[in-house]
């Protein structure tokens, strides 16, 4: 039996046992930790990263470092030569090329928009702080453990209705804690559940609780990519394609990663396209026009090695003003690093609540966004600050932790924020991903308006950025 069983050690679960384990008022609870993969590469970060960039990397805002730094502690165990912080964001549009905005953090009195930071890092980040913390008997971590089923103790025969109405602080509730079974045999019962399980919740799905929401039938092509020399402009690029977004974010020294999101077709061509050519394409996507791109991925359609396309890409550029290229778009790509080229599916989902008795959602198992502002992990540091925030106050006030009546605050503190951010990126993402004309010509004269109004502007930096 134990107080919290956290299902899920990515970023979300990690963080969250950071976070609990942290504060003085809720680090004496019994918590376990069961992560269904491996973490031993994670750990192994932690004492040798290695050489190349993993291809997981996320834009953390300063509101998610603040947290690592305040409230986790975690951030003090991040690989530093590692993290890039980066203070422009310049978007622009593919058939408008002088619908150009850019995000400027000292406009809004900021030294930094956001960081880029691997996934990897943060993960193995948070083992170095619960390690510095003392791994002691009510801190287990179970990884290689998969979760097999969940189930509940009490009254099988009733509805979940049934079940929110059971009174949890009526002195019968050791009778309703969820039972967690796992691969290993065992069985583990908690008082308070909680799913950082990722898209596919096995919690979500035990507590009943309803999630909608749609496939894009976009696939994100993430890469790891070396530019011609450092850039040291600290510029995040964003290039919208009628395709999706295409995304080339700055790492250490010429190191960068992209994010190219793209429909199915062509996200399957990337990962087909011959390494040495990738690169140019990449040029190519930041560069070129829409009637170009579709010549040159024709090409590769047919042949991906077909080498005959680097004079085709090259002419192209060639018509472009040199001076325009230097200023207006990002440094040449020159190297793919080898093996870095993974996609994942995109979708938008978001739980009708986060809670139900002794069950709470965190991180992608509460919502996923598509990642064109970079929010998704950003939401589940928010999500873990807010979850512990209502068990500090459930613990003051004596009540039982896996209660709805502590729960709640969680999610009216939560969802809201969420479900907005949910709804502008599926907006922008919509409006930025078609080539009807109309919108087009609209999107092109509402971003050179939002250019010049200023205030709306700031405000979306400071959304952007957590502020
Ligand atoms: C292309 C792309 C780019 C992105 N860019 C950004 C960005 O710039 N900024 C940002 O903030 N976010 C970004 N995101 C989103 C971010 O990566 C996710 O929001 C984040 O990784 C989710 O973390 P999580 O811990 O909630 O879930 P996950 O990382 O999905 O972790 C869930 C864990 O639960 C475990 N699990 C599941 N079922 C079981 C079971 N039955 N038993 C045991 N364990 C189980 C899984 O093994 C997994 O480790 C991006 C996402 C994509 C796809």
């Amino acid at each position: 039996m134990q107080d919290i069983v956290v299902i899920g050690g990515g970023p979300a679960g990690l963080s969250l046992l950071a976070a609990l384990k942290s504060s003085p008022k809720t680090r004496h609870l019994s918590c376990t930790l069961i992560e269904g993969s491996s973490l031993q590469s994670v750990r192994d970060f932690l004492v040798e990263p290695p050489e190349e960039y993993t291809n997981r990397v996320v834009s953390l805002t300063p509101k998610s470092v603040e947290f690592m730094q305040q409230k986790v502690g975690n951030w003090d165990f991040i690989k530093q030569d590692r993290v890039r912080f980066y203070d422009n964001i310049v978007a622009y549009d593919s058939q408008d090329n002088d619908a150009r905005i850019e995000f400027d953090a000292t406009q809004i009195g900021a030294g930094v928009l956001a960081v880029m930071c691997e996934n990897i890092n943060i993960q193995s980040s948070l083992i170095g702080r619960l390690n510095e913390l003392g791994m002691d008997d009510s801190t287990t971590i179970l990884d290689n453990t998969k979760v097999i089923d969940i189930t509940s103790p009490i009254h099988h025969d009733l509805d979940q209705h049934d079940l929110n109405e059971i009174d949890v602080n009526s002195g019968k509730s050791d009778l309703d804690w969820p039972i967690v079974k796992l691969s290993t045999g065992e069985s583990i019962q908690a008082r308070l559940l909680v799913g950082c399980d990722g898209y596919n919740s096995p919690v979500r799905k035990f507590a009943g609780i309803e999630s909608r929401g749609w496939q894009y039938n976009t696939f994100g092509v993430v890469a790891t990519i070396k530019m011609q020399y450092e850039d040291h402009r600290s510029i995040g690029w964003q290039r919208f394609l009628s395709t999706g977004p295409l995304a080339i974010l700055p790492l250490s020294e010429d190191n960068a990663t992209i994010v190219w999101s793209s429909t199915p077709w062509l996200s399957e061509l990337l990962l087909k396209v011959n390494p040495d050519i990738f690169p140019h394409l990449i040029n190519a996507g930041m560069t070129l026009e829409e009637v170009d791109l579709k010549y040159i991925y024709s090409m590769l359609d047919k042949d991906p090695n077909d080498f005959k396309v680097l004079d085709e890409i090259q002419w192209r550029l060639s018509k472009i003003d040199i001076k325009s290229l230097e200023e207006n778009y990002p440094l040449p790509v020159v190297e793919l690093i080898q093996n870095s080229r993974a996609r994942f599916p995109l979708k938008l989902s978001h739980a009708d609540t986060y809670v139900a008795p002794r069950v709470a959602l965190v991180g992608d198992a509460a919502h996923t966004i598509h990642p064109l502002a970079g929010q998704g992990l950003n939401m589940g540091q928010s999500d873990v600050g807010f979850l512990v925030d209502a068990l500090e106050k459930g613990i003051e006030r004596g009540l039982d932790i896996g209660s709805t009546m502590v729960l709640d605050s969680y999610v009216a503190n939560a969802w809201p924020g969420n479900h907005m951010m949910l709804g502008v990126c599926d907006k922008l993402h919509k409006v930025f991903t078609t080539d009807f004309g109309p919108v087009v010509l609209l999107r092109g004269l509402g971003i050179k308006s939002l250019n010049m109004a200023e205030s709306v502007k700031d405000l979306m930096i400071k959304a952007i950025s957590g502020r």
